[in-house]
């Protein structure tokens, strides 16, 4: 094994073995957590190695980057959409990807539909939130989140399968769990109200600085980066 491959490999049993600690905390069971490796900025080779140690949801934040990645890799895996998407690149994932996380209103998530019903799948999305209220980050806002839910709950080929959220960065993660409460909350409220093609069975949230924070308030899917790959070369 390669330096590189062992390093990575270390990295991925250090966050398994937080994930594990976490849910063991707050009574839940491990196998709800899903472990997404966001492998952005980083090579294939990263990919494969993660691969090797187990790894089987990856998460890209770019749709080049992704889809140059999805065709380098002939194995079948996992992949996540989990950045800002535009409208005109829609097209180059619908079908590809297991799930869209970052959907931030509803004209996006009906290009999703145009694009899903041309190629006669399935998409399954998240709605991404901004629950921090910061100003710089997409997703929709709380308040909003209801009317959008039913609004692309209409889409016949759109599944909405819960929500993210990312939360802002910060040395403290204690200072992001109001946030990761927040999300569960309105996943909860969504949920009470019984909408068809709507299931709030995925709560996104939690990355390298937060994700056992996020994992203790209900978390099911978390996204690492840094803390399975390194610190990456330039800021995305
Ligand atoms: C980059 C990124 C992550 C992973 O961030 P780390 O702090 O490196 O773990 C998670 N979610 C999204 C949406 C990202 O863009």
């Amino acid at each position: 094994m390669n330096e590189r491959i062992r390093e990575i490999d270390e990295n991925i049993q250090n966050v398994r073995k937080n994930i594990n600690e976490a849910c063991l905390r707050c009574g839940r069971d491990p196998k709800e957590v899903t472990l997404i490796a966001v492998s952005k900025t980083k090579p294939v080779e990263d990919v494969r190695a993660a691969m090797a140690a187990g790894m089987e949801y990856f998460g890209e934040n770019k749709v080049q980057e992704l889809t140059v990645k999805m065709d380098a890799i002939t194995q079948p895996l996992h992949w996540n959409m989990i950045g800002h998407l535009q409208k005109n690149k829609v097209k180059y994932i619908v079908g590809r990807v297991d799930l869209i996380h970052s959907v931030d209103s509803v004209d996006l998530a009906r290009k999703i539909q145009t694009e899903a019903a041309k190629k006669k799948v399935e998409a399954n999305i998240l709605l991404e939130v901004n629950v921090s209220g910061e100003e710089s980050k997409f997703g929709v806002r709380p308040e909003n989140l209801e009317d959008v839910v039913r609004k692309i709950a209409v889409l016949p080929n759109v599944h909405i399968k819960g929500l993210m959220t990312v939360a802002p960065f910060t040395q403290d993660p204690e200072e992001n769990r109001q946030y990761f409460k927040n999300l569960r909350n309105l996943a909860v409220d969504i949920k009470s109200k019984n909408i068809d093609n709507v299931t709030m069975s995925v709560l996104s949230m939690g990355m390298t600085g937060d994700y056992t924070v996020a994992i203790e308030e209900g978390a099911t899917m978390v996204r690492v980066g840094t803390g399975i790959f390194g610190e990456r070369n330039y800021v995305c």
